[in-house]
């Protein structure tokens, strides 16, 4: 079964798409279930960093949430689930909590984008950080946020798990897992204590770093550690890119000894075997 639970649409600061056609992309492309996963902050236009408005993400949820169901009316064969991808920055997370809380979400992403104050996930900003700091401070200070991301728990999957190397490889090489291994089991463990699942996130599969978020290596500790909940996603902001390399991520995650796909309704998990 081909899933897609990681989309943004016109309600994203970041995307400008039509939900229709992000529902009609998907039906073309066999897909049985998607997830919009919006981010609930805005963007300023001077800087470019993200403001969370705990008011004015209700309001904005509650309409993308009305036009998901009536998406959803039009379209009975694909399932259309209602998620958010939230972001670790440190002194908002009370207000995250808040609004996790007051917000009947299928489905929760957690991901960093922000390390040291600067959004490493964009190219216009990525640079200032890794052309002024050497790769293990950067990548150690990245998994740190990851880890206070999964011990603040509110979310059921970490989406992007190795976005650091996005950019980072333009400075540093091609990413090695196996150089982090000791920051990045603890919160694998950690992930499965709480009963977080990851993501396969195929965005860069065919630009930037030109890899699978997580790397193999990832996938395979994942595995061993007894992650049970893996989600796909293309992290489409567009409808053009919606479900690409889903197909191919599926096969990586078979070779990584995955068995099932999880997808979530009202945030309770439902594995499908592949
Ligand atoms: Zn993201
Ligand atoms: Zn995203």
């Amino acid at each position: 079964m081909l899933i897609d639970y990681h989309l943004h649409n016109h309600f994203s600061p970041d995307s400008r798409e039509d939900t229709r056609k992000i529902v009609e992309k998907a039906i073309e492309m066999g897909i049985k279930e998607i997830c919009i996963t919006n981010h609930p902050e805005l963007h300023d236009k001077n800087t470019g960093k993200g403001i969370f408005r705990s008011k004015e993400a209700r309001d904005r949820f509650r309409k993308i949430k009305a036009e998901l169901d009536d998406v959803q009316k039009e379209h009975p064969g694909i399932s259309i689930g209602f998620g958010v991808e939230l972001e670790y920055v440190e002194n908002w997370m009370d207000e995250l909590t808040e609004f996790v809380k007051e917000t009947d979400f299928d489905f929760i992403l957690g991901s960093v984008h922000i390390v040291r104050s600067v959004i490493i996930s964009s190219h216009l900003f990525a640079d200032e950080l890794y052309s002024k700091t050497d790769e293990q401070t950067a990548y150690n200070a990245y998994f740190d946020n990851m880890m206070s991301l999964v011990e603040w728990g509110h979310l059921d999957v970490v989406a992007h798990f190795d976005i650091n190397k996005k950019f980072g490889h333009k400075f540093y090489g091609p990413f090695q897992p196996e150089k982090y291994k000791d920051r990045i089991i603890p919160i694998l463990e950690r992930m499965k204590e709480k009963g977080i699942g990851l993501e396969l996130n195929t965005k860069c599969m065919d630009t930037k770093c030109k890899e699978l978020f997580p790397h193999p290596v990832i996938l395979n500790w994942a595995v061993e550690v007894g992650i049970n909940n893996f989600t796909f996603g293309s992290d489409a902001h567009k409808a053009k890119d919606v479900g690409q390399f889903i197909q191919e991520a599926m096969e990586i995650a078979k070779k990584a000894g995955i068995k099932s796909i999880s997808t979530y309704s009202k945030r309770i998990p439902t594995l499908h075997a592949i």
